[in-house]
C-alpha cells in the first residue's frame, strides 16, 4: 500500500506541533527540520501502519493521511 502525508502550514509551521508528531509515530514518517519546521521522511512513508496517532496528535483537519492505492 501506498500513502501519502499531508499535514497542513499551520500544523507543519508550529514546533510544539511537530514535536508531537515526531514522537507519536511509530515508524518515524516525521522529522523535526532545524528552528522546528516539519519535514516528513519520504523514505519511511510506505512503513505507515494507518494508526492514526498522528491525526489524533494534531489540530482538527491538521493531518491527512491519504491511502494512493492499495
Ligand atoms: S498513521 Fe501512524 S504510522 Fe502513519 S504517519 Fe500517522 S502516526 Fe505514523
Amino acid at each position: 500500500m501506498f500513502i501519502d502525508v499531508k499535514v497542513d502550514a499551520r500544523t507543519a509551521g508550529q514546533p510544539e506541533l511537530v514535536e508531537k508528531l515526531v514522537e507519536v509515530c511509530p515508524v518515524g514518517i516525521f522529522a523535526q527540520a532545524e528552528g522546528g519546521a516539519l519535514k516528513i521522511v519520504e523514505e519511511n512513508l510506505d512503513e505507515c501502519v494507518l494508526c492514526d496517532l498522528c491525526i489524533e496528535a494534531a489540530p482538527k483537519g491538521g493531518v491527512k493521511v491519504v491511502k494512493l492505492y492499495e
